[in-house]
């Protein structure tokens, strides 16, 4: 299928690692050119230089609107505007149970995961509304729908997302932008293998026991009993990104094998 992705210019942020990288490199693949964003610049000229094709490499902090006024200048210089934004920039935050997190773990978490999406959104609006064609997607989480109590911060700030997209996706539809997001559930990334380096040396079990108890005791609805790879959730956001979607707008696309118990 052609996607036609063919010559559209996409800025993706968490590029470096990730949903973000693998997303990259699907667009990449369809003939997007492709600006990863994501904080550090030695580790995104890594990534870049794991890619082929026309991509483009720059650094800036998602909760820093200097740092995304700068984005937008050279993104400008480099590859001109763009035509699809894919937010997935994001940290797991502050865990515990509500009376374990404090006032600074929950604006840490929220200034990243809901205001991270806030600024970018702001910062690149006008690109996306050029044209007649545009794209966000946004990576929001399972999280958003099923709350988990030891996480809290991170739930209310995806739902956060969920509900921004969700009205913006009826602000500029009849110009052309379409706005959807994608919710994944314990896909293998640097995220998640974090998670389980620390389940692991809780529980005093090896990695693997650590993902095998945390998929029977807190995921039980995820059918297929595995961590997702990344590019299962990169194929949905590079479908979501193209000219085939164009009758999906304020959609949220579950890639959690079924862990959302509703339906
Ligand atoms: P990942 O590889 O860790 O990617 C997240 C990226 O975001 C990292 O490269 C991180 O940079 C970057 N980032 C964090 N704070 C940032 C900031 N202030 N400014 C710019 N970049 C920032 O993990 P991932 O799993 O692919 O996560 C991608 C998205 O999917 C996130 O929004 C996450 O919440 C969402 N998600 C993931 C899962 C899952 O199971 N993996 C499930 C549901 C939702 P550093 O490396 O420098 O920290």
């Amino acid at each position: 299928m052609n996607l036609g992705l063919q010559g559209r210019v996409a800025l993706v942020t968490g590029a470096d690692s990730g949903i973000g990288w693998n997303t990259a490199r699907l667009l990449l693949a369809e003939g997007a050119t492709v600006v990863l964003s994501d904080r550090r610049q030695d580790a995104l000229d890594d990534a870049a230089s794991r890619l082929t094709g026309n991509v483009r490499a720059f650094a800036a902090d998602v909760t820093s609107g200097e740092d995304l006024r700068r984005l937008r200048t050279r993104v400008h210089n480099a590859v001109g505007e763009i035509d699809i934004l894919v937010q997935s920039a994001g940290i797991t935050g502050a865990q515990g149970l509500f009376h374990e997190i404090d006032e600074a773990g929950w604006r840490s978490t929220v200034e990243v995961d809901l205001m991270g999406p806030v600024l970018l959104t702001q910062t690149f609006l006008a690109d996306l509304r050029h044209g007649g064609w545009g794209r966000i997607v946004y990576v929001a989480s399972e999280d958003a729908v099923q709350p988990y109590d030891n996480e809290l911060p991170y739930c209310a700030a995806k739902a956060g997302v969920l509900s921004m997209a969700k009205g913006l996706s009826r602000s500029y539809a009849d110009e052309g932008l379409l706005v959807n997001c994608v919710s994944p559930a314990f896909i293998r990334t640097p995220m998640t293998d974090a998670m389980m380096r620390t389940r692991s040396e809780r529980l005093q079990v090896s990695f693997d026991e650590a993902v095998d108890s945390f998929l029977d005791e807190e995921r039980p609805y995820m059918e297929l009993g595995r961590r997702g790879e990344p590019e299962e959730v990169a194929n949905v956001i590079v479908f979501l990104c193209s000219d085939r979607a164009s009758f999906v707008n304020g959609a949220n696309y579950r890639v959690d094998s079924g862990s959302v118990a509703t339906i």
